[in-house]
C-alpha cells in the first residue's frame, strides 16, 4: 500500500530530523576544553580561580568514598558532549575510535605515574545494551587496554535499569544507583588495583557505587577515568 510506505518514510524522516536537533552529528575539529587543575583531588570537580595545592570539594570533604580518584580528559560541553551523545544515542559506532583516543590521552595525562592491574568498564543494563548494540564504556576500556596492555575484566553487572540521571541532583543520583550494580561472577579481586572506565562523570555516584562493589570483592584500590567531566 503506497500510502503506508509514504507514512513510514515520513515517520523515519521526522525521527531522523529530531535526532539531528537533539543529537547533532559532531564537528570533531571543534574546540575541546581539558579538565585541568585546579580540581577536587577526589572527584575531579573543576574550579576556576587561584587555588593552589591539593584540596577536596565540599561533597568529598566529609564523606567516605570508595574510590581513590576520578579524572577525565575533557569538560563535558560543546563538541565533546555532542560526540558522546552521537555515540550513545545515534549509535554512531565509528566514533569509538575518537572517544577511545580521548580517554587514552586522559589516562596518560592524569595517571601516567600510577600502576593498575585491570580495567573494568561500568556495565550497561542488558535491556539498554540490547537497544544500543554495544556498551560505550567497554569500547573505551578496549582502547585503554590496547594502549596499556592491561586486561579488561567485566567484573560488574547492572542489576537495575536506572532512570536517566541527567535532570537529577546529587542526592537523587546517589539513591538512584544504590543497589544498581553487583558483581558479575564469584571472582575475587584481592590486591587488585582497578581502573574503572565510563564515558561521563557527573557527580561520581555511579563510580562510587561500582567502586563499593569492587572493594567488597577485595580490590585494593579503584581509580576512575572518563572521557568527560560534567
Ligand atoms: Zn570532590
Amino acid at each position: 500500500m503506497p500510502w503506508m510506505r509514504s507514512a513510514v518514510s515520513g515517520i523515519r524522516a521526522l525521527c531522523s530530523s529530531m535526532l539531528d536537533v537533539f543529537f547533532p552529528v559532531p564537528q570533531l575539529d571543534g574546540e575541546r576544553r581539558l579538565l585541568e587543575a585546579p580540581f577536587c583531588e577526589r572527584c575531579g570537580h573543576p574550579y576556576w580561580g587561584q587555588i593552589q595545592g591539593r584540596f577536596r570539594c565540599s561533597n568529598c570533604g566529609g564523606r567516605a568514598c570508595h574510590y581513590v580518584a576520578a579524572r577525565a580528559q575533557y569538560l563535558n560541553r560543546g563538541v565533546v558532549r555532542e560526540t558522546i551523545h552521537a555515540f550513545k544515542y545515534r549509535r554512531e559506532y565509528w566514533l569509538r575510535r575518537t572517544l577511545g583516543e580521548w580517554v587514552v590521552e586522559g589516562f596518560e595525562r592524569h595517571y601516567g605515574a600510577e600502576r593498575f592491574d585491570a580495567i573494568v568498564p561500568v556495565p550497561l543494563h542488558p535491556r539498554r545494551l540490547g537497544w544500543r548494540g554495544f556498551n560505550q564504556a567497554e569500547e573505551l576500556a578496549k582502547a585503554l587496554s590496547r594502549r596499556s596492555g592491561l586486561p579488561v575484566i567485566r567484573a560488574l553487572r547492572r542489576l537495575k535499569d536506572t532512570a536517566a540521571q541527567v535532570a537529577m541532583g546529587r542526592r537523587e543520583r546517589r539513591s538512584n544507583v544504590r543497589g544498581a550494580f553487583g558483581l558479575a561472577g564469584s571472582g575475587t579481586y584481592r590486591d587488585t588495583r582497578i581502573l574503572l572506565v565510563d564515558d561521563v562523570l557527573t557527580t561520581g555516584s555511579t563510580i562510587d557505587e561500582c567502586a563499593r562493589q569492587l572493594r567488597r570483592a577485595g580490590a585494593m584500590s579503584v581509580h576512575a577515568i572518563t572521557v568527560a567531566r560534567g
